[in-house]
């Protein structure tokens, strides 16, 4: 059993003691207490029992150990929503917000809107809760991920039609408005799969066990068959996978190929429109 925090100690004391960075302290804190961060501030003299400061401490000891935030407390913000998370699924990223606003401003009245390698659903809720009109297909090769991608759409009263698919296979004769994907594109071996966050997350979601580019192929490659003529296809991909998306695009007759940047100025989502036949 860990002892990293004492019976006894108060709130006070607890916060004056960083044992790890003070934003996760106190996020984890308020998790593992059931109390808001109203209450860290208001109740600096409230003692921890013994269970509590045991219970802390876990929770504490596991940061420190590496796990995500996210998944010790089991959510994480996205686009303004709460989305449940578990090590089943990719933490939902900041920079992934320009994919869901890049859609966003291209989606027709009533569009049918497919997101490929759903994950949590952060992407597929989102849209579908901005825009309450559109008709949202997630799809995952993941069970588990579909579960929770539906969890995230009930929790944040949207509909959305979570479909068990290896990539196009379970809507083989569908036609969307705009194709959406934040698929695993980290190269096998990339040193960033060992580091942080991402140790903890499937790899499944992160890499393709490949050159980072197979996933964003098979999709470059099946979207025209599944848009309409001049919907778009959208894709996040590596900080210096831009050049590389885009030649995949411009070799299947894709127009108006670009990418956007992410708030840290990295070429973060790659798109064109699908050809007029
Ligand atoms: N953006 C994630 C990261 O590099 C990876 C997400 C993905 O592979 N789709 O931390």
């Amino acid at each position: 059993m860990s002892t990293l925090v004492s019976p006894g100690i108060t709130l006070a004391a607890l916060q004056r003691t960083p044992l790890l960075d003070p934003v996760d302290q106190r996020i984890l804190l308020c998790h593992a207490l059931g109390i808001t961060r109203t209450a860290l501030i208001t109740q600096p003299d409230r003692a921890l029992t013994d269970e509590e400061a045991a219970r802390v401490s876990a929770l504490l000891q596991r940061r420190i150990d590496g796990e995500p935030v996210a998944y010790l407390v089991g959510k994480r913000e996205f686009y303004g929503l709460d989305f449940t998370v578990g090590p089943g699924v990719l933490i939902p990223r900041p920079e992934t917000e320009l994919l869901v606003e890049l859609a966003l401003e291209r989606l027709p009245p009533r569009a049918r809107v497919l997101d490929m390698g759903t994950g949590s659903g952060a992407i597929a809720v989102a849209i579908a809760h901005a825009r309450p009109d559109a008709q949202v297909t997630a799809l995952d090769v993941s069970p588990a991920a579909l579960a929770i991608a539906a969890r995230n759409a009930a929790l944040n009263g949207v509909s959305v039609r979570c479909l068990h698919s290896d990539w196009f296979t379970a809507v083989t004769d569908e036609t969307f408005d705009i194709i959406v994907s934040n698929p695993p594109y980290i190269a096998a071996g990339d040193r960033h799969l060992s580091e942080g966050d991402l140790r903890f997350e499937p790899p499944g979601a992160l890499t393709d066990h490949a050159d980072g580019l197979s996933a964003l192929r098979t999709i470059v490659a099946g979207a025209p068959a599944h848009l309409v003529p001049g919907g778009w296809l959208l894709m996040e991909h590596g900080y210096d996978q831009s050049v590389a998306v885009q030649a995949l695009l411009a070799g299947q007759c894709y127009a108006d190929v670009q990418s956007w940047h992410d708030l840290a100025g990295i070429a973060r989502v790659t798109g064109g429109r699908a050809g007029h036949g």
